[in-house]
């Protein structure tokens, strides 16, 4: 468990109660990252005992984490997914009966290349006037993030997948990045349909309507911006639930950041942590074949959804319940 800062501390500690409650097979450890990290004594945002811990562990929970600006360190999230390997990013964004949105039945993912593109790291001040930020793109790494995105669409009976780029200005870095998914379709995925749009116009039919799409992949990058897009499609970032994923671990963690103007007023919606925490859950049912974590993870999953169906709702979704108050909800639920 990563708590993190601003809200991260007041979400982890309502998840931790829910999952208490539905009896979770897991035993946490809590490391830090972040501010938090620095606090503890910490020189750097991400101290290696809280990487080797996730490693250890395989899998984490974890809070969203501040860098502070200014100060010379590089963005403790990146950092982690670049760390760990974790290349692929996973966010499912779908509608919940109880939060109504201008769209119904809204089923999307997002899958997003985690490692490198624009938030490669690579930054410099060329003159007093100029500073330049360089945009990263390997033909492995496009090769993976594709194949993993086609595979996940498989495996998930998923019927399309589209890439977003602009191919069309960034001729060699998203020309590399959509023809690797182009090969990878082509070579090897032929059972799903496959689509690419220009990133910009695939924006505007996201809002217009969401079901003609299914699956995105997306560069890191546009991957960031489109999965808040997409959580204003079904109720917000409160909602929406993200996984980050490698070869050797992974961590679940919201979309949402620390959002510092709601920190420690007890208001923050646990909800996209919660489900982060489901997905956590399913991820230890498929690796580690652990029945109870699949039958704990539908416990909860039913307990949230009839929370919101009685109108059990924190204040971003229109309600009035706290943090803690709707953890109660859902434990009332379970
Ligand atoms: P980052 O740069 O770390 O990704 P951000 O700029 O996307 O962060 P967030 O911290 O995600 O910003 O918050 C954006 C806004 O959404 C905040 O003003 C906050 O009020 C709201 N928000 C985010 N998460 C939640 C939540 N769990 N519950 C309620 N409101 C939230």
């Amino acid at each position: 468990m990563i708590p993190g800062d601003g809200i991260g501390p007041e979400v982890t500690s309502a998840v931790l109660r829910v999952l208490e409650a539905a009896e979770a097979p897991v035993e946490w450890t809590t490391r830090h990252a972040g501010i938090a990290a620095l606090e503890d004594g910490s020189p750097d945002v991400l101290p290696d005992e809280t990487v080797d811990e996730v490693l250890r562990c395989g899998v984490a929970l974890k809070g969203p984490c501040t860098t502070p600006v200014g100060k010379g360190f590089s963005s403790v999230n990146v950092q982690l997914r670049k760390r760990l390997n974790m290349y692929a990013a996973v966010r499912p964004v779908r509608s919940l009966n109880g939060v109504p949105t201008r769209f119904e039945n809204v089923d999307l993912v997002i899958i997003r290349e985690n490692t490198e593109g624009l938030y490669s790291g690579a930054e410099n001040r060329v003159t007093d006037d100029v500073v330049i930020s360089m945009k990263v793109a390997t033909e492995s790494s496009c090769k993976r993030i594709s194949h993993w995105g086609f595979r996940y669409a498989t495996q998930r009976a998923r019927r399309k997948l589209t890439v977003f780029h602009k191919a069309n200005i960034m001729k060699m870095s998203d020309g590399l990045f959509l023809d690797a998914a182009q090969q990878v379709h082509q070579r090897e995925y032929p059972n799903i349909e496959f689509q690419q749009m220009i990133i910009d116009a695939g924006c505007m039919k996201l809002v217009q309507d969401p079901s003609q799409f299914d699956v995105l992949l997306l560069e890191n990058l546009y991957g960031d911006v489109v999965s808040d897009l997409c959580a204003g499609l079904v109720g917000g970032l409160g909602v929406v639930p993200g996984a980050n994923i490698g070869d050797e671990c992974a961590v679940f963690e919201a979309v949402h950041g620390s959002a510092p103007d709601i920190a420690g007023k007890g208001v923050a919606n646990p909800l996209a942590l919660l489900m982060s925490a489901v997905m956590m859950l399913n991820y230890l049912a498929a690796e580690r074949s652990d029945q109870r974590a699949a039958e704990c993870a539908e416990r909860i999953k039913a307990a949230y959804n009839r929370a919101l169906e009685d109108n059990q709702k924190t204040r971003d979704l229109g309600g009035e319940l706290g943090t803690e108050s709707f953890a109660d909800a859902v434990i009332e639920r379970l």
